[in-house]
């Protein structure tokens, strides 16, 4: 444990570099493709590995540019076997070839079909999916198996009506690749179909039954926003289960410290005084103070969509969407790690939690 967090899940932005450039990204950060990046990620990987996190996410910038990506995965499925989630753009899914024995879901995003995606991507959804079904299609026959394909959609103003036609053309490609949906971050954002709640989430059922109907591999993650009475203060439990590195390895956890976020090298001064910037420096400092102190701070004041179906199952709330992402912790915990998330979800969170149907739902998915 580290600043009281389980470590349960890691996420390493392992580049600032990408090859898109897509309208929402923070061009503060994400560096040029061709960009020189000096990292030794052997150590950073090493440090990750210090904590043992049960799953590992690689995000970016665009994972697939870090050239020594098959041999830092293999080393860490060597040195403590993680389950390993690969976050890509959909710009060369088969660039990820030598690195599939080691990845056991690679997650690409999709703004939408065709059209929606260029717009925001510069790269058609359509040009995406055919390299998806290029994955199924044109292997030979001894490759390594696939490992399992998520493609992760941020629902929008600008997509929600195409998104039936979206799921129907994702079955054409493969029945066994899982859609999963996601709110638009933050809620207030214009482009988010939750303005207005209630009406917004009646609105997306409609759809999302049926996409359901013609892909039943779909899930969404609507309901960690739609548990929340007010979303400008939320209680968000699984910010002491996840940490998160930088490129070069830097360890930041959102109920870590406002030093550890600052210990990140890109424009944090800036990020502060941007909109809702202050808010958020202030909810660390007051989790700093009270880390300090023992004491534990589920407060957030900028939700995102983190690793929330966490939140949903220690509130005894099963959802479509967890189960997809409970499988990396299989055979991942023992009775040890059992007994510590009980005696900490019952005291701390919820008092009725039942600790065996969670092991249920983590062995038996
Ligand atoms: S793919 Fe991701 S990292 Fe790359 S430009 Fe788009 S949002 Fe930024
Ligand atoms: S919801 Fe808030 S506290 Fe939770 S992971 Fe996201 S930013 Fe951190």
């Amino acid at each position: 444990m580290i600043h009281n967090s389980f470590c349960w899940i890691a996420t390493w932005k392992i580049t600032d570099r990408c090859n898109l450039n897509c309208t929402y990204c923070d061009s503060s950060i994400m560096k040029r493709a061709d960009a020189s990046e000096e990292i030794d990620r052997f150590e950073v990987i090493d440090r990750i590995g210090a904590y043992k996190p049960r799953i590992l996410n690689i995000s970016g910038g665009e994972p697939m540019l870090v050239k020594e990506l098959p041999e830092l995965l293999s080393k860490a499925k060597k040195t403590w076997d993680p389950y390993i989630r690969i976050v890509h753009n959909g710009t060369a899914p088969g660039k990820f070839e030598s690195s599939f024995p080691y990845i056991d879901r690679l997650v690409i995003s999709i703004d939408g079909p065709g059209e929606i995606n260029t717009a925001t991507r510069g790269l058609g959804g359509d040009a995406v999916l055919e390299k998806i079904a290029n994955l199924f299609d044109t292997r030979p026959a001894n490759s390594p198996p696939l490992p399992e394909i998520t493609v992760n959609t941020v629902v929008t103003e600008k997509n929600i009506d195409t998104l039936p036609s979206f799921a129907a053309q994702i079955a054409s490609v493969s029945p066994l690749v899982n859609l999963a949906l996601l709110p638009v971050m933050p809620v207030e954002d214009e482009l988010s179909i939750l303005k207005d709640r209630e009406k917004g989430y009646r609105r997306f059922l409609d759809i999302y039954a049926k996409m359901k109907a013609v892909h039943p591999l779909t899930a969404h993650n609507f309901d960690c926003v739609m548990r929340h009475d007010d979303l400008r203060k939320i209680q968000c439990y699984n910010q002491y289960f996840t940490i998160r590195f930088s490129p070069r390895g830097e360890l930041f956890t959102c109920g870590a410290s406002l030093s550890s976020q600052f210990r990140r090298s890109d424009n944090v001064v800036g990020k502060i005084f941007k909109k809702g910037g202050i808010k958020k420096a202030f909810t660390m400092m007051m989790k700093t103070v009270k880390g300090k102190m023992g004491k534990i701070d589920f407060t957030c004041r900028n939700m995102c969509n983190c690793e929330s179906w966490l939140d949903m199952l220690f509130l005894g709330m099963n959802t479509g969407y967890a189960p997809i992402i409970l499988r990396g912790f299989k055979g991942r915990f023992d009775d040890d790690d059992y007994q510590k998330l009980d005696q900490f979800v019952r005291s701390k969170i919820n008092p009725n939690f039942d600790i065996n149907w969670f092991k249920g739902l983590v062995e038996t998915n």
